[in-house]
């Protein structure tokens, strides 16, 4: 996403049960001295979803290795107005990009990854969705047996990871999303804004003028229309709820649970004696010493969609050939490692809105007195805008945004560009699945395939004292594919990120037309009245300019799955329904490379929800 980032010198004084977080072992001696049932890699949204979770068996020990460090308290986790303040630094993120490619405009794209306890949830944009029935139906059929992937079995799991708070009052006359749905008893507190900016209410009467309807149920399976996003926030703090605040520190006490920070683990160690290999424990590098430590059942990889690949790749789990060249010894040959690589792509319009516009933006924090105001505010109640979010969430299928024509000359592109994927070799048997099954969903209308997220403010070129309205417009079902792999033996540098963003001209061509349909929201009455200029994209380009201006400029939604995806073997799998890399009898995979293929939504929930039900197939297996 186009991100802001606001430093800030506030001091807040934080509630109580957050300071009362146990900090992990920073020694790895002490995490040495004891023996592990479990040990889990990465304390990550997954990872501490599933290590928390078993160790609420008391006769299990549970060990976890987490690269990053405790960071609570710290405004730039918890204040959801500075919810891009951690990502892109070096304190809370691996820094990691893609390599320039012609379809990036040559641009190196940001790539960004928690590296903290809490991992990607600690720094993510807080938004709680889930996606629509159909798309996890896709997740049973991709695999040889129904490992219990659809809508029906993740439901309880979606329900058991969060706590639905009560709507704030007064909240937005007719824009609250209901309770059905929801759940009320999980660790992860889920909230409506309260604060709303004046900006929404006509653009919610432009859409409709549009036919667009508002979705008052959007976690109910249809995603379809204009809504009230939930997002973590636990609105009696003010704070972000994140794995660590939610699951780990209330854990943190539990004398069968482990946590060792700032160390990262370079290698899984495998007993090859036997046929399906034995995954007996893990090398790990802290405070520059390298140390191994063992676990009696199982070993989880958590270490999200960039990492848990190389680590992978590393341990001699992957592509023979690329590891050959490396050489590292192939224990098992799996070339869908690293491959498979879905995200989303958004492009960002901005307008300035007219004098006559009288509510309150995000660019009022530009104002001083505003924004002494709210930190006044903040610290006393915990709520103001310092606490509030972008929730105006608009998903829709090709027949919500694009006429007959516009559809079936999109329908077309999409055929010439699968096409041309499958005439290059590059399209696995997975893709190709996959494809088919993304074509279905452009002609049926029961998958959105956008998502427009508006933004009361600007992000470039803003004038103080003015405001603004951006509308990040995004491609839900990209065709374009890429990968992440090493290139070095070396288990500290980074892995390389080949994208292949906009190397479909699908891709390209529904950004085009999310521009067009981004006009029509704008001059549609009564946001017309509101809007005086378009300052992103500069107004009067041609469609030739526009996709030098969409490679030069998009952004990513920072969804990036499915690089260790659950899928049959023969389709190019890495892990099985019950998530066990094939070919071992006791390593599991619980991150977003597992998605079997990309969804519309944020994907948050949909992690914690995996990663519930991980726990469960792991104590299943004791049984
Ligand atoms: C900036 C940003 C904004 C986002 N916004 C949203 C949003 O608003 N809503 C939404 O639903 N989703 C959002 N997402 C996506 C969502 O947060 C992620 O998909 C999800 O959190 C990924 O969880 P994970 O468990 O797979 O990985 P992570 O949460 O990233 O966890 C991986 C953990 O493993 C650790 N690790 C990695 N390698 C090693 C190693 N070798 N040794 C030890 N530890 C290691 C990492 O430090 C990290 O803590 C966003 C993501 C980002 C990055």
């Amino acid at each position: 996403m186009l991100r802001v980032h606001i430093l800030s010198s506030l001091v807040f004084c934080f509630p109580l049960v957050i300071a009362q977080c146990l900090a992990p072992l920073s020694s790895a001696d002490e995490f040495l001295a004891k023996t592990y049932d479990y040990l889990v890699i990465g304390g990550g949204t997954a990872g501490l979803t599933v290590a928390t979770r078993l160790a609420e068996d008391t006769s299990f020990n549970v060990g976890v290795i987490e690269a990053g460090y405790l960071h609570i308290p710290d405004s730039n986790i918890s204040v959801p107005f500075f919810e891009n303040n951690a990502v892109f630094h070096p304190e809370y993120d691996w820094m990691l990009s893609t390599v320039p490619q012609i379809s990036t405009g040559n641009r190196s794209i940001e790539t960004p990854r928690g590296k903290l306890l809490g991992g990607s949830s600690a720094i993510n944009g807080m938004a709680w969705t889930r996606a629509s029935i159909p798309e996890y139906a896709t997740w049973d059929s991709l695999n040889d047996y129904s490992g219990g992937w659809d809508w029906n079995s993740l439901l309880p799991y979606f329900l058991k990871s969060q706590m639905r708070e009560a709507n704030p009052e007064p909240g937005l006359s007719g824009f609250s999303t209901s309770y059905d749905q929801n759940g009320f008893y999980g660790p992860i507190a889920t909230s409506l804004n309260a604060e709303y900016s004046g900006i929404i209410p006509p653009y919610i009467d432009a859409l409709e003028q549009l036919g667009v309807s508002i979705n008052h149920n959007p976690l109910d399976g249809n995603t379809s229309g204009i809504w009230n996003a939930l997002v973590a926030v636990d609105r009696n703090s003010g704070s972000r709820s994140d794995s660590a605040t939610g699951y780990y520190c209330p854990s943190a006490k539990r004398p069968n649970l482990h946590v060792l920070s700032g160390a990262t683990v370079t290698r899984v160690l495998f007993d090859n004696s036997t046929s399906n290999l034995t995954a007996t424990g893990v090398a790990f590098v802290s405070g520059g010493s390298q140390y191994v430590v063992n676990a009696t059942r199982e070993i989880v990889l958590s270490t999200g969609v960039l990492k848990t690949p190389q680590l992978l790749e590393l341990s001699g789990v992957g592509n023979a050939t690329l590891l050959k060249n490396l050489g590292i010894n192939p224990l098992i040959d799996l070339p869908g490692v690293g491959e498979n690589l879905q995200e989303h792509v958004f492009i960002t319009s901005q307008y300035e809105l007219s004098d006559t516009f009288r509510g309150i933006t995000f660019d009022d924090f530009g104002n001083a007195t505003f924004a002494s105001i709210q930190e006044a505010i903040y610290n006393k109640t915990r709520q103001g805008w310092l606490a509030a979010t972008n929730c105006a969430f608009l998903f829709l299928p090709l027949d919500g945004f694009l006429n007959e024509t516009e559809a079936s000359s999109l329908l077309d592109t999409f055929d010439q560009s699968v096409q041309l994927l499958e005439s290059t070799g590059s399209a696995s048997p997975l893709v190709k699945a996959q494809l088919g099954i993304q074509r279905s969903w452009l002609t049926n209308g029961t998958v959105p395939q956008m998502e427009i997220i508006q933004l009361a403010g600007g992000l470039v070129e803003t004038v103080p004292g003015n405001h603004y309205m951006s509308l990040l417009s995004g491609v839900m079902h990209p065709v374009s594919r890429g990968s992440v792999h090493i290139n070095t033996t070396n288990a500290l540098a980074p892995p390389v990120i080949v994208s292949n963003f906009l190397t479909a001209d699908f891709d390209v061509q529904l950004l085009l037309d999310l521009f067009t349909f981004n006009n029509k929201i704008v001059a549609t009455e009564p946001l017309s009245s509101y809007i005086t200029a378009q300052i992103l994209p500069p107004p009067n380009l041609t469609d030739a300019d526009l996709v030098a201006y969409i490679r030069e400029t998009f952004v990513i939604g920072d969804h990036i799955m499915g690089t260790a995806t659950m899928a049959s073997r023969s389709l190019g799998g890495v892990v099985d329904p019950h998530l066990k890399v094939y070919g071992t009898s006791n390593l599991r995979v619980v991150d977003v490379s597992v998605f079997p293929s990309q969804i519309a939504s944020h994907l948050q929930a949909t992690v914690y929800a995996i990663a519930e039900k991980a726990a469960d197939l792991v104590k299943a297996a004791v049984q």
